[in-house]
């Protein structure tokens, strides 16, 4: 191919498509030459996105259903989160794949090609590259035909390795299966979704269920778990099924679809950039480490990436003080569930206990003032958190 683009998202999936939708949303982006490169089509629903949000943003016209009151349940304590200002949102993964694809259909400037990426080209092959190409030419990709294709910035959501786990680093996973049920009688309250219910067993760590229901008779219904290991594929369909009949009371029903996921949870160092190649999406350390939550933090960062690019400043940016502090309080987190200081389910109980459910909204999003986190810290026991948080502060001043 060895053609070359002002720019090249290399994974079009939840990061690669939001970037390219705010580049193809913003006339600036009109004159530059975009290359997207996913080895998939995009064509099946393989993930419901779920978030909170105070404002709507490029991909509320596709918001497939919103929630203004939550339910926590905990053997600990259970409440309504009274969430305002924020909805809670869920957008479906087909939805999204379609409405980015259908936005670029008529866009001459980005090209779509369906490849596998093999590697992100080093520095010096690039410099021994003689192009005639009017483009600055700093990033590149070679594709697993063995061509290669040039840029000025390579955007690559991709994990090409797998991450290298260091054992000064929390590798926890969220790992879950989701059934999207219909029942045969209305059942479900489609203005309320359980955020997280913990009255399962805890015995592999921290559990719960999601129940997002979108209509008086379907709800997806998701068992999730913040543990360091996979469990076997029928551990989690039997506790859905154990869920959907002994807690939601439901006899009659179908299962309409069904999802899987594992995330990281982790405190690796995901690297942003190197050179002109910007690692996004969970490639770029988006996925929360202390929830597994990814889609705000990828619509944030390519919206920040989006307007760098049009002010002409440097993208490789390190993080900002709001970041490293919310790693820190993963860290934190992390540090408590792996060394068995405190369960999950107590935490994330006592956290909702002590503080409007706006605020930990926002300490979850890494959006709270310093005087917010303090008051959410001063609700979990101080005697576990204080030395977890010494020794997390520690291992960060040294990175
Ligand atoms: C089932 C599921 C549900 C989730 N639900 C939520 C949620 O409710 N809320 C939330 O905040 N987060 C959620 N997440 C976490 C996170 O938001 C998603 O994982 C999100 O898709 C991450 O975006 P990404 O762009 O980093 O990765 P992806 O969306 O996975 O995109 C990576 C892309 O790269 C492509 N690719 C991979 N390797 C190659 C290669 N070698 N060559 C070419 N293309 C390649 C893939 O085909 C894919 O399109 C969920 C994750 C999963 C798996």
């Amino acid at each position: 191919m060895n053609k070359d683009y002002d720019y090249i998202i290399a994974g079009a999936g939840c990061a690669g498509m939001s970037l390219l939708m705010r580049m193809a949303s913003d006339s600036f982006f009109s004159s530059k030459k975009i290359l997207v490169v996913d080895a998939d089509d995009k064509s099946l629903n393989d993930r419901t996105w779920c978030f909170w949000e105070k404002e709507s943003d490029i991909f509320e016209p596709i918001v497939h259903h919103v929630w203004e009151e939550l339910d926590f349940f905990s053997t600990h304590f259970s409440t309504v989160l009274d969430i305002a200002p924020y909805q809670y949102k869920m957008i479906r993964g087909i939805d999204f794949y379609a409405y980015v694809k259908n936005t670029i259909a008529s866009l001459p400037n980005i090209e779509w090609k369906k490849a596998s990426v093999k590697r992100l080209l080093g520095a010096t092959e690039l410099l021994a590259t003689q192009t005639t190409s009017t483009h600055q030419i700093t990033a590149g990709i070679e594709l697993n035909d063995g061509t290669t294709v040039f840029a000025s910035y390579v955007f690559s959501s991709i994990l090409l390795e797998p991450i290298q786990k260091s054992p000064k680093d929390f590798h926890f996973l969220q790992h879950f299966t989701g059934w999207e049920i219909e029942a045969a009688i209305p059942c479900f309250n489609p203005g309320r979704a359980v955020f997280m219910d913990f009255r399962v067993s805890q015995e592999h760590g921290t559990t719960f269920m999601y129940v997002l229901p979108t209509s008086a008779t379907t709800a997806l219904v998701e068992y999730t778990l913040f543990t360091e290991n996979l469990l076997p594929d029928e551990a989690y369909e039997k506790a859905i099924r154990e869920y959907i009949r002994s807690e939601l009371k439901i006899q009659d029903y179908t299962i309409v679809h069904r999802e899987k996921g594992v995330i990281p949870m982790t405190t690796h160092n995901f690297p942003r950039y190197q050179d002109n190649h910007i690692y996004i999406g969970i490639a770029g350390g988006e996925a929360k480490a202390s929830s597994g939550y990814a889609f705000k933090s990828i619509q944030k960062r390519t919206a920040v990436i989006v307007k760098a690019l049009k002010q002409g400043k440097s993208l490789a940016s390190n993080k900002s003080f709001t970041e490293k502090k919310g790693h820190l309080y993963d860290a934190v987190l992390l540090h408590v569930l792996h060394f068995q200081k405190m369960p999950g389910d107590q935490v994330f109980a006592d956290i909702f206990k002590g503080n409007k459910s706006a605020d930990v909204l926002s300490f979850l999003d890494n959006e709270s003032s310093l005087f917010t986190d303090l008051k959410i810290m001063s609700s979990v026991p101080t005697r576990i958190f204080l030395p977890a948080a010494l020794q997390e502060m520690i291992t960060h001043v040294k990175r």
